[in-house]
């Protein structure tokens, strides 16, 4: 089976237990979670039984044991894992505003993760992967802008694959050098996963199916669109095909395109019909919105397959 890559940080989550309170008094919080979207996507391709592994730093903390911990027991490989006795491992602390919409404070660029770069380890993961999923959220320093790049260029010299899924946080875009770097890896992807307007980001086109064509013909060879309660979409030169989304009861949103997104590319590496790898993506996002937790809800093949198979779309 082929051997999927990601790089990115991971962090933990500490989260506002109800909605509506901002962050200027004191509130009920529950946490810490294993988070971070490279991790949650890493976690599900593992627990999907696809084999996985992820560059990255946690601190030398409770933070960071409960990370590996939770990762490589659901089979991640976490050797390009290092672990930095200086720097705590990164954190985020998530609330739920009246309207369902969350605000984050985070702290990733001045954690563990901010010594995440090239070394042994992650030479040799490069060197034996097949397929490389980039996440906006990843680059967030030029050491990880670097260490993508250049696993982007080599895992496709070698006839791999890449997927990217834009995943763009307000909060990181000021970054220098983030936007060109998006737009590398975008000419290098040949599945491009945006949600909402994300879908706009590398074209001047004003429809979506203006956008979905322009794209195409720049050689992305398909284009899968999230659509929250919609479902998911999915369009390559050879078609489109639109699956609707599960009916389940929402505890936290929080994975849940994450969770999407390393299904429906587990099923494309294993050469699954699109309608079909959609179902089973579709299944795996309403499982992870079933449970408080970013990666909580990740789901085994077995559970997301059952879904599938019982249950009634939106
Ligand atoms: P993102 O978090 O990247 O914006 P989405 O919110 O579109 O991604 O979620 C990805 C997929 O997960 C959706 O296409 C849908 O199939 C599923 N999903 C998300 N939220 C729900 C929900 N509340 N109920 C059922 N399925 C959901």
């Amino acid at each position: 089976m082929k051997k999927l890559l990601t790089v990115g940080e991971i962090l933990v989550e500490i989260m506002a237990t109800e909605q509506g309170f901002g962050f200027r008094e004191p509130i009920t919080l529950v946490g810490p979670f294993a988070s971070g979207a490279p991790a949650i996507f890493i976690d599900q391709v593992a627990r999907f039984g696809q084999p996985c592994a992820i560059i990255s730093a946690v601190g030398k903390d409770d933070f960071g044991t409960l990370c590996l911990d939770r990762l490589r027991g659901d089979g991640v490989d976490v050797s390009a894992v290092s672990q930095d006795p200086e720097r705590p491992t990164g954190s985020a602390f998530v609330r739920y505003r009246p309207d369902g919409q969350r605000d984050f404070v985070f702290n990733i660029r001045h954690s563990a993760n901010a010594s995440i770069a090239a070394t042994e380890e992650t030479e040799r993961l490069i060197a034996g992967c097949d397929h490389l999923h980039v996440m906006g959220t990843a680059l967030f320093s030029q050491a990880v802008i670097d260490l993508v790049l250049d696993a982007a260029r080599r895992i496709r010299a070698r006839g791999g694959t890449i997927s990217f899924d834009p995943n763009i946080r307000s909060e990181l875009l000021h970054l220098s050098g983030l936007r060109e770097a998006l737009e590398t890896v975008f000419a290098m992807a040949d599945l491009f996963m945006p949600s909402g307007n994300e879908l706009f980001l590398f074209t001047k086109a004003q429809t979506e199916e203006a956008a979905i064509r322009e794209i195409l013909d720049g050689g992305t060879k398909a284009v899968v669109i999230k659509r929250g309660l919609e479902g998911a979409s999915w369009f390559s030169r050879d078609g489109h095909v639109s699956v609707p989304a599960y009916r389940v009861e929402e505890i936290d949103p929080t994975g849940a395109g994450d969770c999407f997104g390393a299904t429906f590319v587990c099923c494309w590496l294993r050469g699954m019909a699109p309608a079909e790898a959609l179902a089973l993506a579709n299944a795996s996002g309403a499982l992870a919105v079933r449970k408080r937790g970013p990666m909580e809800g990740a789901a085994t093949a077995d559970e997301i397959a059952r879904l599938v198979r019982s249950a009634s779309r939106l």
